[in-house]
């Protein structure tokens, strides 16, 4: 996980069974904390990193990569810093089907916390930066029944991550 407009913030440098942690309790929080169409979709986005389908150790990301809107950028950057305070209280967490180890992923979910925080609309709304990395934007939006968690085009991360 980088900024790269921000050379200067460290890099987030994780295994890929911490990857796996990583984007599900991001998923897990966004997905409760959605409340619109874009605060889901969002919620998909992190979903749509699954190593499980994309291969192990290649669905990283750049924050300037997130399906941020230049219009909304604030509100958006605004809900992810509470999505990152949510995934850190540990929401959904009984969901997951084990414990993390949370000296592991606490301080990355810090280091993501600095990034979008540091993050600049100019960054995050270059033109062309809209399309999805991995599959489509799914179309209608959809929770996994099982895990409360927004499914991305090939199905629900957490499921996929058995
Ligand atoms: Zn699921």
């Amino acid at each position: 996980m980088t900024y790269e407009a921000r050379p200067d913030l460290a890099h987030i440098r994780m295994s890929n069974g911490l990857t796996s942690v990583f984007i599900s309790v991001l998923s897990l929080a966004a997905s409760a904390l959605a409340e619109t169409e874009r605060e889901r979709e969002l919620a998909a986005w992190f979903a749509s990193h699954d190593q499980g389908l994309f291969g192990l150790g290649v669905v990283g990301f750049d924050v300037s990569e997130l399906p941020w809107s230049p219009s909304t950028f604030v509100r958006e950057r605004e809900f992810t810093l509470r999505v990152i305070e949510a995934a850190k209280a540990r929401t959904g967490w009984e969901r997951l089907g084990y414990a993390p180890r949370e000296d592991w992923i606490q301080p990355c979910l810090d280091q993501l916390r600095a990034m979008v925080e540091a993050l600049v609309v100019e960054d995050a709304c270059r033109a062309g930066a809209t399309a999805w990395s991995y599959g489509d934007r799914p179309e209608p939006l959809v929770l996994c029944p099982v895990h409360r968690v927004y499914q991305h085009e090939y199905g629900c991360v957490l499921c996929n991550d058995r």
